[in-house]
């Protein structure tokens, strides 16, 4: 049994995979906005939410799934280190766009208080720090979905520049409606659609995350460099490489 079991697994995760690939093929010329479309409309009905940071580029991605489902679950990792500057982001956004179903997602608390007692983990261990905060909490609300939409770009770092548009993990498919865009596009959105910038992207961070492991990066630098600044670490987990390992 426990063979048959693997075997189904190994089978769903290379009809995942061998999906992903189509539906990047068919959709890597398509617009962002067509690319949303088909995966909320089409590809993934009632099946797929939109995770957003609300960080530098984050009001496109919600300008447009607004326009086409704003009850559409956001998720919005809370990791009671945000800069208080994008909690006022994301509750200016939320009303300003119309979404209606943001979702904030935090760390169990017992978990939190067992692994991170002195609030220092974010220093002495980031990768179990993220995975507390971030990765965990995300997992199990995601339970109950087969699909997520992030705001990644192909630009924005070297481990970035293979992604697809579509890709599987083994149990979620990730849409990447932006992928090919460049910092141009996102900046000709903002101004075409009138969308407000994040008042931190004007005093040097083209990246935001946690106020802990985010620092303002000089112009012409890669624009994630600012982020863990100080170790090896480049990304938080949710979004480690599974399309080629350029990274990490
Ligand atoms: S970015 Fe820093 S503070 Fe935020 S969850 Fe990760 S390690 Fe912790």
């Amino acid at each position: 049994m426990t063979i048959l079991i693997d075997i189904l697994k190994d089978q769903k995760k290379t009809h995942g995979s061998l999906r992903a690939e189509a539906l990047s093929a068919a959709w890597e010329h398509l617009t962002a906005l067509e690319i949303l479309q088909k995966a909320i409309q089409e590809e993934f009905v009632g099946d797929i939410t939109l995770s957003s940071s609300f960080g530098a580029d984050s009001a496109v991605l919600l300008h447009m799934v607004a326009q086409i489902e704003p009850n559409l679950p956001v998720i919005f990792l809370d990791t009671d280190r945000h800069f208080f500057q994008t909690l006022q982001y994301r509750d200016e956004l939320v009303a300003k766009l119309g979404l209606t179903n943001l979702v904030n997602l935090k760390a169990d608390a017992d978990e939190a208080s067992t692994e991170d007692s002195k609030n220092t983990l974010w220093r002495t261990n980031p990768d179990q720090c993220c995975d507390l905060r971030k990765v965990r909490p995300l997992n199990r609300y995601m339970e109950g979905y087969g699909a997520w939409i992030s705001g990644r770009k192909r630009h924005q770092s070297a481990t970035r520049t293979r992604l697809p548009i579509v890709e599987f993990d083994g149990k979620h498919f990730k849409v990447n409606p932006l992928a090919t865009w460049t910092a141009e596009d996102i900046d000709a959105y903002f101004k075409n659609h009138d969308l407000p910038p994040h008042p931190l992207v004007e005093q040097g961070f083209p990246s935001i995350g946690c106020f802990t492991c985010t620092k303002p990066v000089a112009a012409g630098e890669d624009a994630r460099s600012g982020r863990w600044a100080d170790s090896e670490k480049v990304e938080c987990g949710i979004h480690n490489p599974i399309y080629g390992g350029d990274g990490i």
